[in-house]
Parts: C-alpha cells; structure tokens; sequence
C-alpha cells in the first residue's frame, strides 16, 4: 500500500514502514559516529522504549554502550486486511531489532501494558534468558493517558492546571493560527489520578519485582525523566496536574535510590529539554513555546533532538566516569541549552509578537511540522513514499 499521513489534531493515524526504518538507522548513525560510551551500561531494561526519550534511551544503550536490551511498549501491529499500518513506535522497535540482533547484541521485546503485572512477568522471563541475566540500567520512560493499577481501578491523566486556570496564547496546529486557549484546573481526583499515571508508583513496582527476582547488578542505574521549563510553561506543566506527577516521581527516585545504592547503584531524574513527541504535542502552549524554541535553538546552533540529548546524557554524565553534575534538588539537566538565560530571553522576546499571520517568521512551526511527521516516518530523505510498501512488518519478540 502507498502510506500517506492522516494527521487528526495531534495525533497521525497512519505510520510510514521504510521512513521509521529510515529514522531509527540515523538515530543509530548518530550514536555510533559519537563513539563508544566507555564504562555503559550492559544490559538495558527500557520501560517505554518505542518512541521519544525511551526510544533514544535503547538506541544509546544499545549502539553507544553496546548492551544488551529489554524494551517494554504498547503498540498496535498493522492489520492489512483493513488497510491499516502498525504503530509508529512498532515499525520503530522491528528496525531497532533487526539491527540490534545484526549487531551480535540480545533484544528482546515485551509489547504489553507496563502497568500491568503480566508485562513485569514477561520482562522479568526476558532478562533471566539475556546473557548476563541481570540489569545494569533501568530506564523508565512511560507518558500514559491512563493506568489499571494493581487495585484494579483504572485511573485518567489530565492536563490542567492547579490552583487558578491558565489562559494563554497556544498554537493550534492543524489551521496554523494563533489561538487564545483557557486550560480549566483539575480538581483533586483529577491531580490524584494524574499522580497514579504519571507519578512514580509504578516505577518503584518495577524496581520491587526485579530487586525480589535478584536480576538488579550491582551499580546497577535507575532514571527517568522530567521537564521543567520557563515559568511561563509552570502553570500548564511545573505547576499543572502533570507537573504534581512529575514531584512525585523524583519522590520516588529517591526511594529507589536508597534501593540501589545497597548496591553501589544509583537512581535519579533527568530533566531533558522540550521537544516534539507524540506526548508533548498533546500539551496545550506547549507547540507553540516549542515551536519558538526551536527557532531560537537552531539559530544559535544549540538544537538537539531526543537522540542528541539522550547520547549528552549518557556519555557525558552517567558514564563519564565522574560524579553526575545534579542541581539542587538531584536531578541531571540536559535541558542547560534550552535554559540558558540568551535563549530564554530571545524565545520570550518572540513570544508577545507571534500572531496568526507572523507564525512563518517568527517562529520554526515549519520545523516543528516536519519533526511532528517524522515520528511517524514521513518527510526523511531517500525514503520513496509513492512506493507499494507492506504493512506487516514482524516484531522480533
Ligand atoms: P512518547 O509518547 O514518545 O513515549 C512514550 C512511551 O511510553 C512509548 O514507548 C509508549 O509505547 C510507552 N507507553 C505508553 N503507555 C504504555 C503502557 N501502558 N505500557 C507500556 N508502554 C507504554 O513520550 P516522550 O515524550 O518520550 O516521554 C517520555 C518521558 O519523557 C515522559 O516521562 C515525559 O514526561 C518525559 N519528557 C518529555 C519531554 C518532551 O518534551 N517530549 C521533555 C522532558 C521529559
């Protein structure tokens, strides 16, 4: 079938085979020309490890550490019969595979609800069968619009903000125009259930499992990642519903931490810089901030993408043989060039000027476009998008 984008607000339903191929092999390309990432990790779990920063995360394992890795992702296969492609993040993980295995290293695939017991039973099968048998990283990477606990309730994230309502400028983009946008508050379910989400709980069950199984080596990393951005993003993001997750997550990498140190390990938060993923295009203001950001960034040669980021992380703070460079509050910062005070200045000289008809100017939205199809394969170069591609593509697990 010819596979063309059908964008519906800010998701695309469709996803391009060859052109998620293509983007993993220059994710790829990019960490190896980097070099070797001396001292990394071994064996990778990866919770979340389809797409975004989780993706990045097993590619830098894999292909900058050389380790074996576990993902876990929730993806959808294609159905033919339909007409329907698979999921971005699948085409993504059966090209991942296939080279990761042409590279002599061990990946295996747990396709499945991370919150559920089952993925944990199927990761924990899946590392006791990996050369080494245990984890000496843990990544986790999980944006979820909702989870089944272990209580068997199910609870809803939002994306609203706390205390008084946001009203702001926003990008709406799919009529590229300028709108004025009201986020509402959420009440104190909403910001409980948003914690039950996206706060850590989850992540230290995790942790528990594999410390019960005995498959945590020692020094063995634990890291998951933050945002936090200028204080005009805090009252959507920092402050919002999302952002009373995100504190309770560093709560929980604290507890994890004491866990892993018994073992010479460590676990922390990364605060990573703001970029288009197939979550953050779901936050309002959030494109349109973006959207500047990069404009700025690009000028000033300072852009980086997930991968950028993700291969800074890892070769120049957990592995680089010295103490990681933590803020005041414990976390790792590669968001320093998008906070650097030159480009915030710029971004918010920009910011009361934008309007409908100045959005090609003063802003990158062109680039955030193509970024925004390129999670779902489309617009990489050397990828023939008249071609008849097959949908099924098979995920090695
Ligand atoms: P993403 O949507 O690209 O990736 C989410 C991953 O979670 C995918 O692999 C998906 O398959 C997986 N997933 C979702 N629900 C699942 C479930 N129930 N079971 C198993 N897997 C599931 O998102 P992202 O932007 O890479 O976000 C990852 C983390 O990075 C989040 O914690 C996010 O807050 C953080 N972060 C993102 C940004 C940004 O700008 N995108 C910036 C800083 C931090």
């Amino acid at each position: 079938m010819v596979v063309e984008p059908r964008v519906k607000g800010f998701l695309c339903i469709t996803a391009h085979p060859a052109g998620c191929a293509k983007n993993i092999d220059e994710q790829i390309e990019y960490v190896k020309s980097r070099g070797e990432i001396k001292g990394g990790c071994k064996t990778a779990l990866i919770i979340g490890a389809s797409t975004g920063y989780g993706l990045a995360s097993r590619i830098t394992a894999a292909f900058g550490c050389g380790a074996d890795t576990i993902g876990v992702f929730f993806e959808r296969p294609a159905d033919e019969d339909r007409g329907r492609t698979a999921s971005a993040g699948w085409y993504n993980t059966a090209e991942f595979t296939k080279k990761a295995k042409e590279a002599g290293l061990y990946a295996a695939n747990i396709n499945g609800d991370a919150f559920s017991q089952d993925a944990k039973n199927r990761a924990i099968e899946a590392i006791k069968k990996s050369p080494r048998g245990k984890v000496d990283l843990i990544v986790y990477s999980i944006a979820a619009p909702r989870r089944t606990a272990p209580d068997g309730n199910t609870y809803k994230s939002a994306l609203k903000a706390v205390g008084e309502p946001l009203t702001s400028k926003s990008l709406d983009t799919d009529k590229k125009e300028v709108v004025e946008v009201t986020v509402p508050v959420g009440d104190e379910k909403e910001v409980f259930e948003t914690v039950k989400v996206m706060g850590g709980e989850d992540w230290e069950l995790w942790i528990d499992e594999l410390e019960r199984e005995g498959l945590i080596a020692d020094g063995c990393a634990s890291l998951s990642y933050t945002y936090i951005g200028p204080k005009l993003t805090y009252p959507i993001y920092r402050e919002g519903t999302i952002g009373q997750a995100k504190k309770d997550l560093e709560n929980s990498a604290k507890k994890i931490d004491a866990v892993l140190k018994r073992r010479g390990g460590r676990a922390f938060i990364s605060a990573n810089k703001a970029l288009v993923t197939q979550a953050s295009s779901a936050i309002p203001v959030v494109p349109l901030y973006i959207s500047i950001l990069y404009k700025v960034m690009k000028a000033k040669g300072v852009h980086e993408g997930c991968i950028e980021q993700i291969q800074r992380l890892f070769s120049t703070q957990i592995y680089n043989g010295k103490a990681i460079a933590f803020d005041e509050f414990g976390r790792a910062r590669i968001d320093d060039l998008e906070m650097r005070p030159d480009v915030q200045k710029e971004v918010f000289e920009i910011w009361p000027k934008v309007e409908t008809s100045n959005i090609d100017e003063l802003t990158d939205f062109a680039g955030y476009q193509s970024e925004f199809l390129r999670l779902f394969g489309f617009g990489l170069e050397g990828v023939d998008y008249s071609a008849d591609v097959p949908l099924s593509v098979a995920l090695d697990d």
